[in-house]
């Protein structure tokens, strides 16, 4: 049985080590933390005792390979899709996107047609735009013909022109409406950047994943449970396949010899050893772990240098009494993006109206609020909320809690993609995976666990064990298979 050592027990690190683990591999996953799940984690609350995700995650109908994750694990259960996506506007009316039996990529217009925060010019100008969307991927769009395998590994073929996604929808008709109160929202939540930072490849990928290729592509999973019980099964898991997770054991150092990692010395001064070595840690952090020479010496480690970070802030918020009746909502023209209703998790705790309420709010690319002190952000939050709910009004704060999360994701800056490297690095034994390698989708938890599994299947096909642990993307339906000739 082939030894191997998985460092970092985020989702990359959990999605490699459990494939490798089914492959039949013997596997120890060193975390440095105490808890699993990396920047989708939960930890447990100062002032109450009860788990807290550090920020609400979601997840799309689209997410085939994180769902097949949570399936390996048989925590599938814990994850429940809203096929209705409401948005509430500046004069606090609701409007939803939701499925139609039209045929795809037709299946969200009537929902569309009615949103009542854009009017016609601006619905007709994102038509426009969607057209033009599926044109451009029918043609093949750049991002994501690297990931997967070695491809990933060498540098794009065909010159790749950057290109805002701002200035894309600006060039393609979009209306200042429509980009502020549709695209930006859209994408800000799923690319974490402003559409001026954003590659327009990355932006015109995700909309034609999430709502243009499948009917439930653009549903919306929501965790019923803390995020931290979703990995917990992970450890029995491995166990039962021989293999270990040994928490709170970071890794300090990668010592190389001869294009080989030698051995890797751990945070309590101990070495270890295996036949080959996955990291899943974030890139600042592998790149601190290898030898100088080597970050040098290749292009695949020294182009990571170049990759910067964007922001994320949740901010938690106990009221003492019911709010909102909504499990979610999108929010427009507000500092707040999105706010969900935690009472989800437990329905029974909130039913009646002496209970209280607890709202986790995010903001994607929050660089403002990251030099904001706690208070002032808390009483932004509620300011906001105050404007959308009147009952907010009334209610007492009972507790409150921000979570900045200043390196939440790589940010997604036109003519990135090529710096994000494939699975297979320069060093032999040493497979790399993080939702910022190249696995064709953004820094999502879907981009991790594909980088994870990609990294499996690189290492298997070296000890001579090949198979697909990847799973396509979900297929495409009606109209677009036509479309894109998928027969
Ligand atoms: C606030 C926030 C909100 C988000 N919202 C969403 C969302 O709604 N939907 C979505 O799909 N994605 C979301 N994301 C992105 C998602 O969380 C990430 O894409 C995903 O979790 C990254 O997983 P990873 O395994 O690649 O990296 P990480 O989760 O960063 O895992 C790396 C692991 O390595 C460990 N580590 C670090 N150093 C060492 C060391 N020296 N030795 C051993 N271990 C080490 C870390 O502790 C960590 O556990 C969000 C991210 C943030 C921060």
């Amino acid at each position: 049985m082939n030894d191997v050592i998985v460092i970092g027990g985020g989702l990359a690190g959990l999605a490699g080590a459990v494939a490798l683990a089914d492959a039949g591999l013997k596997v120890t996953l060193y975390e440095r933390r105490t808890i699993l799940g990396g920047r989708a984690s939960s930890f447990v609350h100062p002032a109450g005792g009860e788990l807290v995700d550090n920020c609400q995650h979601v997840l799309l109908r689209c997410c085939a390979n994180l769902i097949d994750f949570y399936t390996r694990l048989g925590v599938e259960n814990g994850i429940v899709f809203q096929d209705r996506v409401p948005f509430i506007d500046e004069a606090n009316r609701i409007s939803v996107i939701q499925s139609s039996p039209l045929p795809v990529p037709l299946h969200l217009l009537p929902s569309f047609f009615r949103l009542k925060f854009l009017g016609w010019k601006d619905k007709l100008s994102v038509s426009y735009a969607m057209v033009h969307m599926i044109w451009h991927t029918r043609a093949g769009g750049q991002v994501g013909k690297r990931a997967g395998g070695q491809e990933g590994n060498k540098a794009p073929t065909s010159a790749h022109l950057p290109l805002s996604m701002q200035n894309w929808l600006k060039s393609h008709r979009a209306t200042e409406r429509s980009i502020e109160a549709l695209w930006r929202p859209i994408l800000i939540s799923a690319l974490n950047d402003e559409l001026d930072d954003i590659d327009a490849e990355y932006g015109i990928m995700t909309i034609v994943k999430a709502f243009l290729s499948n009917r439930q592509g653009y549903q919306v999973g929501l965790p019923v449970v803390p995020l931290g019980d979703l990995y917990a099964p992970c450890i029995d898991y491995l166990e039962q396949r021989g293999g270990r997770v040994i928490l709170d054991q970071g890794i300090t150092e990668m010592a190389v010899d001869n294009t080989r990692i030698t051995r890797m010395t751990l945070q309590d001064g101990t070495t270890v050893q295996a036949d080959a070595y996955l990291s899943a840690l974030p890139f600042d952090i592998l790149l601190k772990m290898l030898p100088d020479t080597e970050v040098a010496r290749w292009d695949y480690f020294n182009n990571l240098q170049r990759l910067d970070v964007s922001p994320i802030t949740a901010v938690h918020v106990w009221l003492d009494r019911p709010v909102m009746d909504l499990d979610f909502v999108a929010v427009l023209g507000r500092t707040i993006q999105w706010i969900f209703n935690q009472t989800i998790r437990d329905p029974d705790a909130f039913s009646s109206t002496e209970s209280g309420t607890y709202l986790g709010l995010v903001v994607s690319a929050s660089n403002e609020w990251m030099k904001q002190p706690q208070q002032v952000i808390i009483q932004q939050a509620l300011e906001d909320l105050k404007s959308i709910f009147p009952a907010v009004q009334e209610a007492k704060l009972l507790k409150a809690i921000v979570v900045k999360e200043g390196r939440a994701t790589f940010a997604p800056e036109p003519g990135c993609d090529p710096l994000r490297p494939g699975p297979v690095s320069p060093i032999s034994n040493l497979f790399v995976a993080g939702d910022w390698t190249q696995t064709g989708w953004p820094a999502t938890m879907e981009s991790a666990v594909r980088s994870g599994y990609q990294s499996a299947e690189a290492m298997l096909s070296v000890f001579d064990k090949p198979q697909k642990v990847l799973l396509p993307e979900v297929p495409m339906e009606g109209i677009m298979k036509l479309v894109m000739g998928h027969f």
